[in-house]
């Protein structure tokens, strides 16, 4: 075994979204941090239909944002359902939702290979030291914590090297995470998926034509993601009592079951298979609906699908990996920076983390359940997220990503600048009195008095709050009794302060 020559603060296990999201913004806090990834960059992965949180958001805050615009993206507006009882293909669009308005109601379709390899740069670009094709082997463990990391590099030489945290990203085949804890699989989400890539099927018309189109159909349902003018990625998700057929034949299975979505037969017409390079084979995925029992230990934290994941119908995963990713981020710092005891950041972390991910496994165990109407599907998520939002209004903030109310992942420079100077007055009325009480709340309560709402506009306050206080104080309020508030920074965590004292 061979030591490292750096030393380091945080050792990274994973260089996908999740990964490269927290380390870079641990690296952007002024701490060392090496990220091992085991493949070489680009590599294919799934999960390309992505969501205005992810893009607007966390990516914003890492400084990818004119990156991604030369990338040349597909922009994608919202997504098309051939879903419940309704035989016509129906909309969402993320503009639906005031939070997500203007320029910031679209997000993107990518390819992977692009996506990942354009965070991991950008974590190199501030200060992480990325070694690619070097594998995570075991946690190295002192006493009653992880202090380190075990890995083989290039030549498979084993390495060992300590750190204050190891942070597991190694995504959903990790063998790091039962360092921390068990794996619970889902009972509900029992899915099979088989996809492939197709060239020059048909598009959605208009300026839908970059949507996710997800299609059910007797057995499953499909998704159809165009990635780029003519490339589409097609997925099946099936019974898990179909592996055994999917995984022998898997191009017959495709067949079967194109032939029985009629929408995405017409779609695929005159398409073909490509069948070479990295999109040349169909692919199968398995047990992937799951959460581990903790997401920390002390020294070691769970971040993506290292964690959890649901479920791929409403593009949730690179937004939990990249959440978490963030959350994680803000605990290792304020830990590091010796501001906050572990138990205390780590308890914050979790909390919302796992709030997240609770409110979208609520959410598509409803979806699932097949509901007579589109109407149900959105009374479902007023439900579950417990906004006080309409129907169709929750519903969208739920799939666009930003039900947590959690500020960093809404761009709130754009809603400023929508919204205007009355946001202040507004935020207080509805936190002061309810929507309900006042006039101004009466007017404003149909469309701003909403939960999540709220807690946007204490985050609107808070920056507006911070600028003319010269940045010492945070107004924003905690997410739950008793707990934390984003430093003025975002990177860490701070003791929320009561409004008005300065202190
Ligand atoms: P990953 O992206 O898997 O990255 C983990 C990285 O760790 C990889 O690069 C891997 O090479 C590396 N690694 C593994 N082991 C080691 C090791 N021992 N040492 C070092 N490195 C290691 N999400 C969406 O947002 N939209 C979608 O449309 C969507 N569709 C999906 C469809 C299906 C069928 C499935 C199963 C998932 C889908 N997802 C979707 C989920 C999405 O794929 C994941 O949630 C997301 O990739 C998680 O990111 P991550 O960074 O946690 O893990």
């Amino acid at each position: 075994t061979a030591g490292t020559a750096g030393s380091y603060d945080v050792v990274v296990a994973g260089g996908g979204p999740g990964g490269s999201t927290t380390a870079a913004l641990v690296a952007m806090a002024g701490h060392r941090v090496l990220l091992l990834e085991k493949e070489s960059f680009p590599r294919h992965q799934i999960g390309e239909s992505l969501l205005p949180a992810t893009i607007h958001g966390v990516c914003r805050f890492l400084g990818v944002t004119g990156e991604l615009e030369k990338a040349g993206f597909m922009p994608k507006r919202g997504g098309t359902f051939r879903w419940g009882a309704n035989p016509e293909p129906w909309n969402f669009l993320f503009a639906y939702s005031p939070l997500m308005s203007g320029p910031t109601s679209t997000a993107y379709q990518v390819e992977r290979m692009k996506f990942d390899k354009i965070l991991l740069d950008n974590a190199r670009r501030v200060g992480v030291e990325v070694r690619e094709q070097c594998t995570a082997v075991a946690a190295l463990r002192e006493g009653g914590q992880v202090a380190g990391l075990r890995w083989t590099d290039t030549d498979g030489r084993a390495h060992e090297t300590r750190a204050r945290y190891v942070v597991d990203a190694s995504g959903s085949n990790s063998r790091l995470a039962r360092t921390v804890a068990d794996r619970h699989y889902s009972d509900f989400f029992r899915n099979v998926a088989l996809y492939g890539y197709y060239e020059g099927g048909k598009r959605l018309p208009g300026p839908d034509a970059g949507n996710i189109l997800c299609c059910a159909w007797d057995d499953g349902w499909f998704w159809y993601i165009p990635l780029t003018d003519t490339l589409t990625s097609v997925g099946a998700v099936v019974n898990r009592s179909q592996i055994g057929a999917l995984s022998r034949d898997p191009e017959a299975a495709m067949a079967r079951f194109v032939e029985r979505a009629p929408m995405i037969k017409d779609y695929l017409k005159d398409a073909v298979r490509v069948t070479d390079g990295p999109y040349g084979r169909l692919r199968v995925r398995k047990d992937y609906s799951y959460a581990m029992e903790r997401f920390w230990q002390p020294g070691m934290v769970l971040v993506g699908d290292a964690a959890c994941f649901v479920d791929p119908v409403f593009s949730t995963g690179v937004h939990l990996a990249t959440y978490g990713g963030l959350l994680a981020a803000r605990s290792i710092n304020s830990v590091l920076g010796g501001g906050l005891a572990e138990e205390r950041a780590f308890g914050e972390f979790e909390r919302r983390y796992r709030r997240e991910y609770g409110v979208f496994y609520e959410f598509l165990l409803a979806f699932y359940d097949m509901q007579h109407n589109e109407e149900s599907y959105f009374w479902q998520a007023r439900k579950v997220s417990r906004a006080e939002a309409t129907d169709l209004r929750a519903f969208v903030e739920l799939i666009g990503g930003v039900s947590s109310g959690e500020s960093a992942l809404i761009d709130l420079d754009t809603l400023k600048e929508r919204f205007g100077s009355s946001s202040k007055d507004l935020a207080d009325a509805v936190t002061r009195t309810g929507p309900a009480q006042s006039e101004s709340g009466e007017r404003m309560g149909e469309l701003f008095g909403t939960q999540v709402v709220t807690e946007v506009m204490q985050g609107m306050n808070e920056i507006q709050a911070r600028a003319s206080m010269g940045g010492v104080t945070t107004l924003e309020k905690p997410l739950f009794e008793g707990g934390l508030v984003a430093s003025p920074d975002g990177l860490g965590w701070a003791l929320p302060t009561p409004a008005g004292t300065g202190a």
